[in-house]
């Protein structure tokens, strides 16, 4: 079983933490995704899982063992670097055994690994073709077929589509996604793009300065942030958040956001006074003449069936996701009706999301 388990890990270069007590465990088989801006410390992690970084202090147990000071090679993990960078004078056959000569495979071991992967690829009638030759698709498979013939426990990626432009990309995540499906290997993969992260992931760590702001599945990220740091990351446009200052009682199912009541998912937990905001994703908004929400249409930009409308209010900037067929002239002054049941309240010290029926809903089914 290649379950992974990171207990308390931290590392610290000299002052700086670049990974603050993380915990959290893959599943056998789970494509588990790290997601963060740069320097937050996603790759730190990855390489203390692969044993090319010992962590100051915690615990990495793989498949149950404890393997926090194994050597990286004693760690039955493979790391996937780049995973482009085919070796361009050697043909499929040498470039997909490649990592099984390095460790020393005997010859005839390799070529059935070999033969056996190319099959599973569905590339086996190229295996003796120049790799220059291959036509893009073929290349990536060739590619994906050098990553997987060790047949490791755990497999760990590196932002491996950094360099690709968006059209190949997409064709990657898809590519990556159904072969996870097929060999079902724990997965860990590192990357900064949101929608890397949400196309492929069992599960995302959203990572912030070197802390795990939420780690939880797609829909419950996108759903339920825990932090205003997620809010905004993720989603695009990101979240509108709308500041108030007010204190809030357990079993309320409205606040006054200057003037206006609106609608919120039940609270249940009290609140003393203090600095809010109403979190709404730009979808769960739309134009209402009666809602006391009011603001001035300031641009739209066209998506074909949608438009992001961006509405100046007394909060700030709103942007609403609407259908494109909604008229939204700039200039006019409109009423935002948001949708009740999908609004987070956050708490704008700590940036954290207070519970509300939101989340016990989803918690329940
Ligand atoms: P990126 O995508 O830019 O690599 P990341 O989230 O993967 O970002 P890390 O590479 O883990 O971030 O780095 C986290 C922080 O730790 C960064 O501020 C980085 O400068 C720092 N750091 C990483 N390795 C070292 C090191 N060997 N010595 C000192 N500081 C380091």
């Amino acid at each position: 079983m290649a379950e992974i388990r990171v207990e308390n890990l931290h590392k610290a270069f000299g002052e700086f933490v670049a990974v603050r007590d993380s915990n959290f465990t893959v599943a056998d088989g789970e494509f588990f995704v790290m997601l963060g801006p740069s320097g937050c410390g996603k790759t730190t992690t990855l390489r203390m899982i692969a044993g090319l970084e010992l962590p100051t202090s915690g615990r990495i147990l793989l498949g149950g063992d404890d393997v926090t000071f194994n050597r990286a090679a004693a760690r039955d993990i493979a790391f996937v670097f780049q995973l482009f960078a085919l070796y361009p004078h050697m043909n499929v056959r040498k470039n997909i055994g490649f990592p099984l000569k390095c460790q020393g495979m005997p010859a005839s071991e390799i070529r059935t690994r070999v033969e056996e992967t190319a099959r599973f690829l569905r590339i086996d009638h190229l295996l003796n073709q120049p790799v220059s030759r291959l036509a893009g698709g073929d290349r990536q498979r060739v590619a994906l077929g050098r990553a997987i013939v060790r047949r490791p426990m755990a497999f760990l990626m590196d932002e491996p589509l950094g360099t690709l432009d968006t059209e190949f990309r997409d064709l990657m995540v898809r590519e990556l996604r159904e072969l996870h499906l097929r060999i079902n290997a724990t997965t860990v993969y590192v990357t900064h793009d949101q929608l890397e992260a949400m196309a492929m992931a069992d599960k995302i760590a959203v990572m912030n300065r070197g802390v795990i702001e939420q780690f939880a599945t797609p829909q419950e990220i996108y759903d339920q942030p825990a932090t205003m740091f997620v809010a905004d990351f993720i989603g695009s446009p990101p979240m509108n958040f709308l500041p108030f200052r007010s204190g809030l009682r357990a079993g309320a199912v409205s606040v006054r956001v200057n003037g206006a009541d609106i609608t919120v998912p039940k609270l249940v937990e009290d609140l003393a006074e203090t600095e809010l905001a109403l979190g709404v994703r730009p979808e769960h908004i739309r134009f209402d003449d009666h809602s006391r929400l009011r603001g001035t249409v300031f641009g739209a930009e066209y998506l074909g069936t949608t438009q992001i409308v961006t509405v100046t209010t007394e909060h700030g900037p709103v942007k609403a996701r609407l259908p494109a067929d909604v008229p939204a002239r700039p200039g006019e002054t409109v009423g935002l009706a948001l949708r009740p049941e999908r609004l987070s309240i956050f708490d704008r010290g700590s940036g954290r999301a207070l519970r509300t029926a939101l989340h016990e809903g989803r918690r329940h089914g």
